[in-house]
């Protein structure tokens, strides 16, 4: 007997007759003699519709608040979740964040998890029934409800599979696995086999939305495969693992866009010691994450620094600019909105030189220009215009033949 977590997506429990056809699939694997945790998301599009209404009363929600409402969505999943696994006569229970012992720290709207008390999970599983627990949700040390940033029924699911030590953490979702590109937009999008810790931690932290970036992060920090596969096909999906060698074979992984982008830019700031680093204090501090950065050649004491962030974040942020404009007696401050990054993802680029060049090349040839350039040892990014983000990934996807199967991965992983 093992046991497994399994986390089924928003769009996984999206109505009735879905919530009906994701109890039977629980069952399923409860037959065949294994204890049960089951993480499950808001249904279909709750959590956006919560945001949307909390918006309509007002500019700016308290997060404590935000959060109260937030977690709603779960625990109305994890009911009838519960209910259908009932009704097909087996047992189950559902469970709160805070119920399941998922502990965080106070932070609203993003929380980390701190620690999880077992105890009456495993009571629970004990008594032989299958517990249905709310994704994206904890308890702060002010038993405050927190959320875990969206996405964050995967870090549920991770976390729980980590305390539990489960031989499998399945995640349940609309597509069969992690695709080379995001199969809505690019529709020879191939399924991957098997992909490393690495390569989908990058993936998913720009812009891959098949799974949250920090779930990935829990996952290889303590080692637990993942199995990505879909809610409504027996298919095997994409199994995320521990690197091994015969990966590198593939240059290549995926290519990701995120059009959540702005280019924000501060002119003429006096080039000294010190300048940069009070910049980007004074966001920090503000908690405004900041990704590329370039910084151009100094001229007559002076440079010019350009960064990117998040569009959720343009207002805060461009305060602060003006502030330090005014603080440093810098010409001018200005951002533009309308741009995105696209990038390639591969831990063959470890090994394999001249995918940037041709990246360039490619994008080039198709009169794109670039306007940043950001790059890791799996990964090369360029930030370019919005509207010419869907030809640039479907000419790198085309032109790097990623729907073609190039080197047979054959991986065995320890445990799926
Ligand atoms: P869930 O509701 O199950 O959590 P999400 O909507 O968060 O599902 O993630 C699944 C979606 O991620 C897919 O519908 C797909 O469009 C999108 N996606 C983006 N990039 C990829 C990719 N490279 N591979 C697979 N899916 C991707
Ligand atoms: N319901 C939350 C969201 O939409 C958490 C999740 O689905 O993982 O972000
Ligand atoms: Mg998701």
């Amino acid at each position: 007997m093992a046991l497994i977590v399994q986390k089924f997506g928003g769009s996984s429990v999206a109505d009735a007759k879905k919530i009906k056809a994701v109890a039977k699939i629980i069952i399923k694997t409860k037959e065949k003699g294994h204890q049960l945790v089951v993480v499950v998301s808001a249904t279909g599009n709750t959590t956006n519709k919560l945001l949307k209404l909390a918006a309509e009363i007002v500019d700016v929600p308290c997060e404590r608040e935000m959060d109260m409402l937030l977690s709603a969505g779960e625990q109305i999943s994890i009911a009838l979740l519960s209910m259908a696994i009932k009704a097909q006569k087996n047992d189950a229970i559902s469970l709160t964040g805070a119920q399941a012992g998922i502990c965080t720290d106070g932070v609203y709207n993003k929380a980390r998890i701190t620690g999880i008390k077992t105890k009456k999970l495993k009571k629970e599983l004990k008594k032989g029934k299958i517990v249905v627990v709310a994704g994206f949700q904890g308890i702060s040390p002010g038993e405050d409800i927190t959320t875990l940033g969206r996405g964050g029924s995967d870090l549920t699911a991770v976390a729980l599979a980590v305390v539990l030590k489960a031989q499998v953490c399945e995640i349940y979702t609309d597509v069969s696995g992690v695709y080379t590109a995001d199969p809505r937009i690019v529709r020879d999008a191939r399924k991957t086999d098997y992909l490393s810790f690495d390569e989908m931690l990058e993936m998913a932290g720009l812009g891959a939305q098949v799974m949250q970036a920090r779930s990935v992060e829990m996952a290889k920090k303590f080692n637990v495969d993942l199995h990505i596969r879909s809610t409504f096909s027996q298919e095997k999906g994409t199994v995320i693992t521990k690197e091994v060698s015969c990966m590198e074979d593939v240059v290549v992984s995926g290519v990701t866009y995120d059009a959540d982008q702005v280019k924000m830019s501060i002119i003429e700031l006096p080039d000294k010691p010190g300048i940069a680093a009070h910049l980007f204090n004074e966001l920090a501090k503000k908690e405004i994450n900041v990704d590329m950065i370039i910084q151009s050649s100094a001229r007559d004491g002076v440079n010019n620094i350009s960064f990117t962030i998040s569009r959720t974040v343009l207002k805060k942020t461009l305060d602060i600019m003006n502030e330090i404009k005014k603080k440093l007696r810098a010409k001018e401050v200005f951002y533009d909105n309308k741009v995105a990054k696209v990038s390639l993802v591969g831990v063959g680029m470890k090994s394999h030189a001249g995918v940037a060049s041709k990246m360039f090349s490619i994008l080039a040839a198709e009169k794109i220009n670039i306007e940043m350039i950001s790059t890791s040892e799996i990964r090369i990014s360029c930030v370019i215009k919005e509207k010419n983000l869907l030809k640039a990934v479907r000419v790198l996807h085309k032109k790097f033949k990623l729907n073609q199967k190039l080197a047979k991965k054959n991986i065995s992983t320890r445990k799926s």
